[in-house]
């Protein structure tokens, strides 16, 4: 079957939620894919920030074969080995003592709001967010969402969500009212167009949490677990949520989400009041053990730190090469944007397109800048390589 094959038929039966590109990827292995016609691409999107230890990391595929041949669910009203390991890790290497899991980045968030809210007691909902930001799709989190496009058509959208614009913390604590509960922000967003928020404002919107009774929400789905060179992206800026989600990279492919905190708020989330029936499920979460014991052994993200300051060289070098297509680098780690011009936002699309056609996959976020979020293992060759595509191309153009 080929890629065309698998296309009309895909086609055919699935609701167009997406805009798919004419190939169906059968194998992958580190920064490496292969679609239905034997192309091969570099994955310069992991999945979007999920496969950060590469496709089928032999220690991950090993945990998973293993815990799928021992029990591969249970429900949550039972302890299970892998999910108590996981938790332990996450509590272990991050600000939180208390662990939830879920399936996803949206759940992951939803899971917050809701303890947001019951921590802060009746009449204390409103969950302040930034515009540009991006909490996934639920409905509530699609609400959380400052982007009026992941609105439309789907209002009205739950009550109490306000979005605050981008960089300025007057802008928030202009709307902070006595319903106010939470202040909810991505570190660096992701979806928007790889926009980091500086040091000083992120300090500024927790010392606004702190002078107004506020929980402090950082979302780290995108930016969490190595992705920006650190664990969590929220300790290279000296700023420690109280509330804190992970997915994506969690299970290195297989669903898996969770939402961390203290004691002391964990405490308002008792037994009834939130639940999942796959969350941190045993095969998941054996996936996400390897993840994590990868990721904290020594070296892993010096190299990571290594690799972003050699992507990030190249990537400026491309900039000053093409001034009329791009202006510039933004982002930490290895989810880098490069800024485009008015006259490269034109191209955006046709940029991805032909990197995709030239077998590299990266993609066009927020409509702004192009966007490269390879695994973390990617090697100095591989980054030389896309690089050179992406110049044939700027070349053309
Ligand atoms: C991807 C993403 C989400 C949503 O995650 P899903 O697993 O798709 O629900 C939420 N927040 C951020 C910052 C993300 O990048």
């Amino acid at each position: 079957m080929s890629n065309q094959e698998w296309a009309e038929r895909g086609n055919a039966v699935f609701i167009g939620t997406y805009n798919r590109y004419p190939a169906a990827l059968v194998k992958g292995s580190g920064c490496k894919l292969w679609d239905a016609d034997g192309k091969e691409y570099l994955d310069f999107l992991a999945g979007i920030a999920v496969c950060s230890l590469g496709h089928c990391h032999p220690v991950v595929t090993e945990a998973i074969r293993k815990q799928a041949g021992e029990l591969v669910h249970v429900s949550n009203l039972y302890h299970t080995k892998p999910q108590i390991e996981l938790a332990e890790l996450l509590v272990k290497n991050s600000f939180a003592d208390r662990v939830f899991m879920g399936n996803s980045g949206a759940e992951a968030n939803e899971a917050a709001i809701k303890l947001a809210r019951i921590h802060s007691g009746p009449g204390k909902y409103e969950i302040i967010s930034l515009s540009g930001s991006f909490h996934g799709r639920t409905l509530a989190a699609v609400a959380a969402t400052g982007q009026p496009k992941f609105h439309q058509g789907f209002e009205p959208l739950p009550q109490g969500f306000v979005h605050a614009e981008f960089g300025d913390p007057k802008a928030i604590e202009a709307l902070i009212t006595p319903q106010t509960c939470a202040i909810l922000c991505e570190p660096l967003q992701g979806e928007s167009g790889v926009r980091p928020l500086e040091t000083e404002y992120l300090q500024a919107i927790r010392d606004l949490c702190d002078k107004h009774g506020l929980l402090l929400i950082f979302d780290e789905v995108q930016t969490g677990l190595g992705r920006t060179g650190t664990l969590f992206c929220h300790e290279q800026l000296g700023v420690t949520p109280d509330i804190m989600t992970l997915a994506k990279a969690l299970g290195n492919g297989l669903p898996i989400g969770a939402m961390l905190t203290t004691e002391t708020i964990a405490a308002s989330l008792v037994a009834g009041t939130h639940a999942s029936t796959f969350g941190g499920n045993p095969v998941a979460a054996a996936a996400a053990v390897e993840v994590l014991k990868t990721m904290l052994a020594d070296g892993f993200m010096e190299s990571v730190q290594e690799k972003s300051r050699y992507f990030i060289k190249k990537l400026e070098a491309v900039a000053a090469q093409y001034p009329h297509l791009a202006t510039g680098v933004r982002g930490r780690g290895l989810l880098l944007g490069l800024m485009l011009t008015e006259k490269g936002i034109e191209q955006g699309l046709a940029i991805v397109q032909r990197m995709f056609e030239d077998g590299a996959l990266i993609n066009f976020a927020g409509n702004k800048v192009l966007r490269f979020v390879p695994p973390l293992i990617v090697s100095t060759e591989e980054i030389d390589a896309v690089v050179e595509k992406l110049c044939r191309i700027f070349d053309s153009l």
